[in-house]
């Protein structure tokens, strides 16, 4: 099946026009053909969209933000997946629902939509009606997100980064980051949302809505404090956010000599203080780091993912 959105890409903001169509390859390194790293349950993510089943996680090759800091390198910057068509990847992923996952988790989803877009139809013709998550780097334009609600995705998880041109600028090579994902955001909450259920334990499964998810870095406390703010004073305390540590330091991070260890004990206290000041009610917080099996190798297919740093919910 050929997609003219391929022609001329303007899939994500980064808006390089490139003819994947054509056989070429944007700045996400992808061309037309679908590209997909893993296909699995995972039981990483946030409690209400594992619970005990797992999420059925769909890791697409390839990212149009290319954060050098990467922790899915691997996908972002090596190119490891598979070359699949589309009736294999559909079932595939029918496979894996069968196995009774609470979702379908499409994670950076942005420079594939149009495969997606024609997957989701097929799950659906199929009977199969999981509910369908969207996680997202949060660097998306409006018209993708807008593409994604009208066809039936349920849940988003975009990333909130950076609240700084210059630190968008420094590790992924745009100022508009900040701008574009709050946009997003906004969007989003507009039209989906909060998530909901929000069952910190687990026990009923989310079926739709935002959660933002932010990773904190090291050395960068004041990054994670503005990006809470600016949640905050736009969304208010029930805006449900996961603050993430999970950091490792990736091979570009010695390379550059920046980000070239874990988040420390003190710098996570600091963010997780500063969201109880603020009074958030809906939180997932990741006091402990998880350990170095926490990093997908997806070289290992069908166990990408040896360990899990999980996060714990809480709601007031
Ligand atoms: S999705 Fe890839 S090819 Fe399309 S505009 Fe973005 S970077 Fe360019």
């Amino acid at each position: 099946m050929d997609f003219p959105e391929y022609s001329h890409c303007q899939l994500c903001p980064r808006q390089c026009g490139a003819d994947r169509a054509a056989g070429k390859f944007g700045f996400c390194g992808e061309g037309a053909e679908l590209h997909i790293a893993a296909i699995e349950a995972h039981f990483g993510e946030e409690p209400p969209l594992v619970g005990k089943e797992g999420s059925g996680t769909v890791f697409l090759t390839g990212c149009s933000c290319g954060c050098f800091f990467c922790q899915n390198y691997q996908l972002s910057t090596e190119h490891v997946g598979e070359f699949l068509n589309l009736s294999e990847a559909t079932r595939r992923i029918l496979a894996l629902a069968e196995k009774g996952v609470r979702n379908i988790n499409f994670v950076t989803p942005d420079h594939y939509w149009p495969h997606l877009r024609a997957i989701l139809k097929e799950l659906r013709a199929a009977d199969c009606w999981l509910p369908v998550v969207w996680n997202s780097s949060g660097y998306s334009t409006i018209q993708t997100l807008a593409e994604a609600l009208d066809n039936g995705v349920d849940i988003f998880l975009p990333d909130y980064k950076y609240a700084t041109a210059e630190l968008a600028k420094e590790c992924m090579g745009r100022e508009d980051y900040p701008e574009i994902a709050f946009e997003d955001i906004k969007f989003l909450v507009d039209r989906a949302g909060f998530l909901r259920p929000f069952d910190e334990t687990g026990d009923m499964p989310a079926s739709r809505g935002v959660l933002v998810r932010h990773l904190v870095l090291p050395g960068e406390v004041q990054n994670s404090i503005q990006i809470l703010d600016n949640l905050y004073n736009e969304f208010g305390p029930r805006l449900p956010v996961s603050v993430m540590r999970q950091f490792r330091p990736m091979p570009q991070c010695f390379a550059r000599g920046r980000f070239t260890r874990v988040v420390s004990d003190e710098e996570y206290q600091q963010v997780m203080d500063h969201v109880m000041e603020l009074g958030f009610q809906r939180i997932f917080l990741q006091p402990d780091a998880g350990d170095e099996n926490f990093v997908p190798d997806f070289r290992h297919q069908g166990e990408a993912f040896k360990g899990n740093a999980i996060a714990q919910g809480r709601e007031f």
